[in-house]
């Protein structure tokens, strides 16, 4: 199964932590019935007829960032710290309500001292397409985990050329089901790019660093 993030903010006012509410947003099952989700407004179990839900902070499904904020999900990488457990001193929001594990916390000031410019390796499996994307420009357009790759045809280089070639050379599986494995290199800011532009770059203009703080969790 997948996992996501659910994460809170709190600002420190006067001493005391307090959550600071991300707003609202319309309804994702039933903001837009028929191309999504599972009806209209008035019949919607998720947002119980609201027609809105709260909007999250951040809910990339991106496993390298959970890797590097807690060692979920990816562990070819250092966390910035091991979970660190919920605050003591937690204010009583909602924002964790849909997770069950690996919480912690960091202030916004750690969040900006750390060293996002340090290399991310992806190591992934491509299909023929995307290997020669990959080729070309440095990066496959799409890949997949390893453990997806190994239910797959997993080759060498050299024997992924000779599938492009001549398909019929290799008859064990259909030519779109053989994947090699690439290799390639982003910076821990660009692993966490929408991270930053979605959420952490909003929460700079909310105070003292110091005083800001998130307090996030995982589920599955
Ligand atoms: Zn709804």
């Amino acid at each position: 199964m997948g996992c996501d993030i659910h994460m809170m903010v709190e600002k420190r006012i006067d001493g005391e932590w307090t959550e600071i509410d991300p707003g609202r947003e319309p309804c994702w099952w039933c903001s837009d019935p028929g191309t999504k989700g599972t009806g209209t407004k008035d019949s919607c179990c998720w947002c119980r007829g609201s027609g809105d839900q709260r909007r999250e902070w951040f809910d990339g499904r991106n496993y390298p960032l959970f890797g590097i904020l807690a060692g979920v999900r990816d562990y070819s990488v250092d966390p910035i710290s091991e979970p660190r457990g919920l605050p003591d001193d937690l204010s009583s929001g909602t924002g964790l309500s849909g997770a069950d594990h690996s919480y912690s916390w960091f202030s916004l000031r750690e969040i900006l001292d750390y060293d996002w410019e340090q290399a991310y390796t992806y190591n992934r499996v491509v299909d023929p397409a995307n290997y020669v994307v990959w080729k070309h420009q440095g990066t496959p357009k799409k890949s997949c985990s390893r453990a997806v790759g190994a239910i797959m045809g997993v080759v060498s280089h050299a024997e992924m050329e000779k599938v492009i070639k001549d398909p019929s050379n290799f008859e064990e599986f259909p030519e779109t089901r053989y994947y090699t494995e690439v290799t390639w290199t982003k910076t821990y800011r660009e692993v966490a790019k929408y991270f930053f532009e979605d959420c952490i770059n909003k929460l700079v203009e909310l105070g003292d660093p110091e005083d800001i703080r998130i307090i996030f969790g995982f589920d599955s």
